[in-house]
């Protein structure tokens, strides 16, 4: 029976355990390892933040793919040997015929001078909380969030939060009281998009009265103030940041990465330079055709190269060519609060420029946006 190790329980491992297991059945051993005993959904983080749900509705137990004979284990993964087929974990060493790692990313507020003591990491699930905490005592001040690097998940994420925090205080009816900041190190909201994709957001949060800072570095966070490199100190009550994103030391100690730790693939079979051994979602470096920067990370990315891979292994296990190709193309669909979102489709391989479209908000967008939430839970456990 071939064995197939996927690394990392999120949302690339998922998809590739279930449709690898759907297809496979009994000749396939599929497992799947990951440190957390959940997964959590991390979309809908911006809506815990303001309160609109529960940690409860977005988690759900990995060990709940065990149900579809999909072999869970809960452990962290320490090392690679890939010449060896190889995978060691705190509770011993695993073999593979392929190997599929989507390990994603973590987070470093360390690397930012005062993060950890006076900011809180929105893109973390305990600060999530801790900040709809504070949303819920905050009566008036500012607040500020800041983006400490670039590459970032989801770059449409900090402008929900912003869109959501903005509806959260109006319909509380004391929004006049409160100012909302938004600090980027880019040129412009959605860089990678044609400009007119950042102009709309731009037009967006203008209408909403949320200042937009461009081109700005945090140098360091201190309590209360965010100094950034051109010299300006913004005050804020409650500081917000995006922490910067590395991907885990197990791969960077490897050389499968490139000089900034992403693991380099294949842009079309998401192989490494390991045969059978792929890299998916966040952690890899896949890069944009014409412009050299990373492509955007976010989860409907890793996603569909799930898919890819997925049916790139059960070919060849078969004895077959693999054929399917990973085409850089996906939608996205962003809050932008009172029940509207705006829905984006993106093709990023499309050349000389990332195709990428973002439409009027609409009511329409944003339930496909709750409906997705329940499809991705009910299809995958
Ligand atoms: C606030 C927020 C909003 C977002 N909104 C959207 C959205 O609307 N649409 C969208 O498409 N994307 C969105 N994203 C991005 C999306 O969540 C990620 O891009 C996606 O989860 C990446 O999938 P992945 O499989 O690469 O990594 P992950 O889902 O992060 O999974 C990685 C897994 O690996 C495990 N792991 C890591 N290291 C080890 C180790 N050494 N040993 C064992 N296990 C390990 C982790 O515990 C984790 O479970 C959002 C992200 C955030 C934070």
């Amino acid at each position: 029976m071939k064995k197939t190790l996927i690394l990392g329980g999120g949302i690339g491992g998922i998809v590739a355990a279930n449709a690898l297991k759907k297809h496979m059945g009994a000749s396939m051993q599929v497992t799947v390892v990951d440190r957390e005993t959940n997964h959590y959904f991390a979309s809908s983080f911006p809506l815990l933040m303001i309160g609109e749900k529960n940690p409860s509705t977005i988690t759900r137990e990995l060990k709940q793919l065990r149900r579809k004979k999909i072999e869970v284990l809960n452990s962290e993964v320490t090392k690679l040997d890939l010449p060896g087929h190889r995978v060691t974990t705190n509770q011993g060493d695993l073999y593979y015929d392929h190997l599929v790692i989507s390990l994603g990313v973590e987070y470093h507020p360390e690397a930012v001078s005062g993060f950890s003591e006076f900011a809180l990491n929105a893109y973390d699930l305990k600060d999530v909380i801790k900040i709809n905490n504070r949303l819920n005592n905050f009566s008036s001040g500012q607040i500020v969030l800041f983006i400490s690097s670039a590459p970032y998940k989801c770059p449409p994420a900090p402008y929900e939060i912003m869109f959501l925090l903005d509806q959260f205080f109006r319909s509380r009816r004391f929004r006049h009281k409160v100012k909302l900041t938004i600090v980027t190190p880019d040129y412009s909201p959605e860089p990678l998009a044609p400009p007119k994709v950042g102009q709309s957001v731009r037009k967006m949060l203008k209408e909403k009265g949320i200042e937009l800072i461009t081109e700005a570095k945090v140098l360091k966070v201190e309590k209360n103030v965010l100094i950034l490199d051109h010299g300006t100190k913004i005050h804020a009550d409650l500081l917000l940041g995006i922490a910067p994103h590395w991907t885990p030391e197990v791969l960077r100690d490897t050389d499968l990465v490139d000089s900034r730790g992403f693991v380099k693939v294949n842009p079309f079979t998401l192989e490494t330079r390991y045969p059978s051994v792929y890299a998916i979602g966040d952690a890899n470096a896949i890069r944009l055709p014409v412009m050299g920067a990373y492509a955007p990370k976010a989860g409907v990315f890793a996603h569909a190269q799930a898919d890819v891979v997925a049916r790139n292994i059960i070919l060849s296990s078969r004895g077959l060519k693999p054929k399917y190709q990973y085409k850089g193309k996906g939608m996205c669909i962003m809050n932008t609060g009172f029940g509207r979102a705006c829905y984006s489709s993106v093709h990023y391989y499309k050349k000389p420029r990332p195709f990428i479209t973002l439409l009027r908000p609409t009511t329409l967008a944003y339930w496909a946006k709750v409906a997705f939430e329940k499809y991705w839970f009910i299809r995958s456990f």
